[in-house]
């Protein structure tokens, strides 16, 4: 019998989801209506922070959030390759220097300790990634923030739910936000959101998205140099409704992986995902390391039985614009390559049954 593929990501939609797209419909308002600022009061309150405002991308978040902070092109940010091309590429748009420091071996988050180091007259700002749905060090990386005056944009893309100590991640520093593609943990189809306790970036934020529109609307006035990048009514009503069972959701997300980490402890040259004491994990993506040089054979096993993986993350530094922009070369950080090379992420989404976990984990085991 041929195995029933199964894919690394899907996203959880019910009956309360479609109807909630189906309202926005037949409303008649396909854009800038109720369903908007309705998502948008809902996050804010989930997290507990002042301002959310709703975008059409969580690339198009970060790029306003890089914006809103006030960055500007010859500036230097401090930030992580081991991250999705999005948090680095918000930078280039604004022809700021992304400058890489060397992650934590444990978390593949930025290594706090080696930040000072790479601190020059042009850098403005930290750029956190929390990867993978574990929050980074926050506590160092603000105390370095506010002792040499630089602006903390976090990426929490992945980590909506994910707790440092008492705060969610993504609510910490001057502004950050989250990203709502299929594969995450809640979803929009396309989407994002900006959050932060500063009226300032919120409001500058809002006008971004909407062609450079500060307050009154009835007139066309543009400010700013805006784009658009708006949410839009069937985005927002789905993303009001996947926010109302997002605890359900991190629930389940949380099962699978202890389930996945049962199945695999004690196994040679298998490292399982690590969560620091002071943070909670919201598992975008359950990633293990193979240390025996086997990961793209394993890879092809599980291929061959119809189970998607994939290797997370390739590091940014290398990538080929990327080389060619900044002459970045092979051995700059040598911790984010080491683990860039081993890293692979199994299928985790919401109907994930037991016996398929067990079914992936066994292909593992058997050839490792
Ligand atoms: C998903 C993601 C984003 C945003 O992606 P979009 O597809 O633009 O919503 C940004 N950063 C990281 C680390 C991500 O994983």
């Amino acid at each position: 019998m041929k195995d029933k593929f199964i894919p690394l990501a899907k996203p959880y939609i019910d009956k309360e989801d479609i109807d909630a797209v189906s309202s926005a419909m037949k409303s008649g308002q396909l854009s800038c209506g109720p369903f908007l600022s309705k998502f948008e009061l809902r996050f804010s309150s989930y997290l507990g922070i002042k301002y959310a405002c709703a975008v059409s991308s969580g690339t198009a978040g970060l790029h306003m959030a890089v914006k809103a902070v006030g960055l500007k092109k010859g500036d230097e940010v401090i930030t992580t390759s081991f991250s999705f091309i999005a948090s680095s590429n918000c930078l280039l748009y604004e022809g700021i220097k992304p400058v890489f420091v060397d992650i934590d071996e444990r978390t593949f988050n930025i290594d706090s300790k080696k930040i000072e180091r790479a601190i020059t007259k042009k850098t403005r700002a930290i750029l956190v990634v929390h990867i993978f749905g574990q929050p980074a060090d926050m506590e160092s990386i603000m105390k370095i923030a506010k002792k040499h005056n630089l602006k903390v944009i976090e990426d929490a893309c992945e980590s909506i739910g994910a707790k440092y100590k008492e705060s969610f991640s993504g609510t910490i520093g001057d502004v950050g936000v989250f990203g709502f593609y299929p594969n995450k943990q809640i979803t929009t189809g396309e989407g994002g959101m900006i959050v932060t306790n500063s009226k300032k970036i919120y409001e500058d934020c809002c006008a971004y998205r909407n062609q450079g529109r500060k307050k009154n609307l009835s007139e066309l006035k543009h400010d700013v140099l805006g784009y658009n990048y708006r949410m839009d009514e069937m985005s927002a009503a789905l993303g009001f409704s996947q926010i109302n069972k997002f605890n359900k959701i991190l629930k389940k997300r949380k099962e699978i992986a202890r389930i996945y980490n049962l199945e695999l402890e004690n196994i040679p040259y298998i490292i399982l995902p690590v969560v620091l004491e002071k943070r909670t994990h919201s598992f975008f993506v359950y990633v293990i390391r193979i240390t025996n040089g086997k990961r793209d054979f394993i890879q092809k096993k599980l291929t061959e039985k119809g189970i998607q993986s994939k290797k997370y993350l390739p590091e940014i530094h290398l990538q080929p614009f990327m080389k060619k922009i900044f002459k970045y070369k092979k051995g700059l950080l040598p911790i984010t390559e080491r683990v860039s090379s081993q890293t692979l992420a199994l299928p985790l989404f919401y109907d994930l049954c037991e016996k398929n976990i067990k079914k992936i984990t066994g292909i593992i085991k058997e050839n490792i």
